[in-house]
């Protein structure tokens, strides 16, 4: 291809997953638009104007794409991290139980989704092939023609572009993947869980000289696990806490007074009622929205050489397993990989460029479906874990003998956690040896309960001699 030409590739929401893209893409040194529904976060009186959670739990995968785009983000990122090494469980009344996340000390991070997004847009906005258009909404894009419809609400101006492929970073409910599925046989599927979610706080204290600090360990992340509910927070670099209330719809229904409320949690969150401040937490818990969560898988991701959907508009999930974040970024980072593996840039002339970019598409989406799925499903599984088996002695020692495993065979025994957060093993890889591994406990277990049994039986009929067939039994064995 004659080198003067230069793709572009229009990316429809500028949230985390789209704005990382972008920088992917003009990596590549393709022309990149993105367009962005919302006004531009950075400035002061746009910061709240999204209802999303406030911090979120950065791990190995969202890490990794950041570190091989090599521009010093993933230090930067570092920088402003809490690190969290475990789970604090506030178990009844007050009572604390931590569980290391891995043998090894290996944390997840929290960090700010507003400071993290600024920061993208500011690498995004500082190279020379990116446009970042805010207040413009797609309504319809047609991709043969790659051709692209939108709405400026700043001045209810139409616009139009047309470019080589189109990209779909515009989260759960996305309008790109809509427009997908009038183009591709796609299968849809959608779930809304019956638990929203509300989030509240939990201010820095003052210790004796006057310094603020933080009013729980900061580096877990809490959890008050109350079977059908439960409540998580998770460390603010400004010292506060961000707590998370997940819980039934019907059960937020129920409370509908300020009475209600602390007597709500005077039941189930006693210890947490000093830590909010009992105002604090009306005003929060009565100001602050219900969030509904919904899991969306969809396939193919991809229409031919021309669109393509990332992040929460290809898979989104349940927020339980703290991947929605890092699975979208691991997307970018591999759609890159594609696009790299089928030499897309090295294309001779138009018709190469199209074939290889639809080979790249077409294999990204075969292979990132399955791992998609995979950690969609995991999530859903993972409320239960988190609200529920955490306190329950069975879950607890099973943790135990996997982690004592994980540290005598660290390569062969992996615990499913550690393969999901701290490594970048495919989620459906990582879902294949968990029931495998699951499957060789399973098994040991019962033969050590049979040789129990075995060993009990011989010695009560050892001792015993009280019938012929123990006297057959023993002579035999
Ligand atoms: C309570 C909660 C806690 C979470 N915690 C974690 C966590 O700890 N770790 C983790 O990894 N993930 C977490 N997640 C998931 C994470 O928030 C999402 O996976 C992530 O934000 C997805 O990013 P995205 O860019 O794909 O989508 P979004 O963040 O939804 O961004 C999409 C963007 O597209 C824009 N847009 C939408 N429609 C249009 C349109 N028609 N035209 C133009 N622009 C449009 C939107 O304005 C938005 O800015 C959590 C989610 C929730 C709800």
């Amino acid at each position: 291809m004659t080198e003067t030409v230069v793709h572009r590739v229009a990316i429809v929401g500028g949230g985390l997953v789209g704005t990382l893209a972008a920088i992917y893409f003009a990596n590549r040194g393709w022309q990149v638009t993105v367009f962005e529904l919302r006004k531009d976060p950075r400035h002061e009186d746009n910061a709240l104007l999204s209802n999303r959670s406030i911090n979120l739990a950065l791990s190995v995968r969202g890490l990794n794409a950041l570190k091989k785009l090599g521009l010093g983000l993933h230090e930067q990122v570092l920088d402003s991290v809490i690190p969290m090494k475990g789970r604090m469980l506030h178990v009844d009344r007050g009572r604390l139980v931590s569980q290391p996340y891995g043998v090894f000390g290996e944390c997840i991070n929290s960090i700010d989704r507003a400071q993290l997004l600024n920061l993208l847009l500011n690498t995004a906005e500082e190279l020379a092939n990116v446009k970042i258009l805010f207040e413009h909404q797609l309504k319809y894009c047609d991709f043969d023609s790659g051709m692209l419809l939108l709405e400026n609400h700043s001045n209810g101006s139409e616009v139009r572009q047309t470019v080589d492929l189109i990209v779909g970073a515009d989260g759960a409910y996305s309008t790109v993947r809509n427009q997908l599925m009038r183009s591709v046989r796609m299968n849809f599927q959608q779930e809304y869980i019956p638990h929203a979610y509300c989030e509240l706080n939990i201010p820095p204290v003052t210790d004796a000289n006057g310094r603020s600090k933080f009013a729980m360990d900061p580096n877990h992340l809490h959890i008050w696990p109350r079977h059908s509910f439960m409540m998580i927070a998770l460390p603010n670099t400004n010292k506060s806490f961000t707590c998370t209330l997940f819980m039934p719809f019907e059960e937020f229904g129920a409370i509908k007074t300020e009475n209600d409320l602390m007597s709500f949690f005077q039941k189930h969150f006693p210890d947490s009622i000093p830590l909010m401040g009992e105002q604090n937490l009306k005003d929060e818990y009565f100001r602050n929205p219900k969030g509904p969560m919904v899991s969306i898988k969809c396939t193919p991701y991809n229409y031919k050489d021309r669109g393509i959907i990332i992040g929460d508009a290809a898979h989104c999930m349940v927020p339980f397993y703290g991947q929605g974040m890092n699975c979208g970024f691991e997307d970018v980072f591999l759609l890159n990989d594609f696009l790299d593996k089928y030499n897309v840039d090295d294309a001779k002339d138009i018709n190469e460029f199209r074939e290889s970019l639809n080979r790249a598409l077409d294999a990204y989406t075969e292979r990132r479906h399955t791992d998609a799925a995979a950690i969609c499903d995991l999530a859903m599984r993972n409320y239960i874990e988190m609200r529920s088996d955490v306190v329950k002695p069975l879950y607890i020692i099973r943790k135990r003998i996997e982690g004592a495993l994980h540290a005598i065979f660290p390569k062969y025994f992996i615990p499913l956690y550690t393969m999901v957060s701290f490594s970048n093993i495919r989620y459906s890889e990582a879902v294949y040896r968990w029931k495998r591994q699951g499957l060789w406990l399973t098994i040991a277990a019962a033969t050590c309960g049979v040789c129990s049994i075995t060993n009990l039986l011989y010695l009560v009929l050892r001792y015993s001699r009280i019938t012929r067939f123990s006297r057959w039994f023993i002579s035999d064995s």
